[in-house]
């Protein structure tokens, strides 16, 4: 035979009371969030996030787009005169997929790529890719 359990009996008022006993405990408390972008958070000194590229600097030696683990970079041809980048190659990033690791950074022998403090990278196209001669420029001067 099937044994019918009896229903627990609840207690009116308790769930509204617990609830109220939950705001309570924040309602007096800072809250967390910040009015971006009236204010803002005061960054970490490690931060790090866009990346720049000093084009006068890079060999193409393509390094950096062999290091990145997300084949976040891309080699990509620039007409422009620089005796030290034979080949006139220069790296794209997509910040899409980019995951901020730092690598490109590090083994560049020249120091020509680097990752900054900058993060406002908002975009109204549909592509997070950077051409090298966006990589060069600040941020407010990139068309988006
Ligand atoms: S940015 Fe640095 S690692 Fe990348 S191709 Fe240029 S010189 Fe080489
Ligand atoms: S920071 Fe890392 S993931 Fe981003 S482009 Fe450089 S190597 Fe690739």
């Amino acid at each position: 035979m099937i044994e019918v359990k009896e229903p627990k009996r609840r207690i009116p008022l308790i769930g509204t009371i617990r609830g109220l006993g939950t705001v309570g405990k924040y309602v007096f408390k800072k809250p967390v969030t910040v009015q971006y972008p009236e204010e803002r958070q005061v960054l970490p000194d490690r931060f790090r996030f866009r990346i720049f590229l000093n084009l006068d600097e890079c060999v193409g030696c393509t390094l950096c787009e062999q290091v990145c683990p997300n084949q976040s970079i891309s080699m990509q041809k620039v007409e422009r005169e620089n005796p030290r980048n034979k080949r006139k190659i220069y790296p794209d990033v997509n910040f899409g997929t980019c995951t901020v690791c730092r690598n490109c950074q590090e083994i560049c022998p020249t120091e020509a790529i680097y990752l900054t403090k900058e993060f406002e990278t908002s975009r109204t196209r549909n592509s997070f890719t950077y051409s090298p001669e966006e990589l060069a420029m600040k941020e407010n001067e990139v068309i988006k």
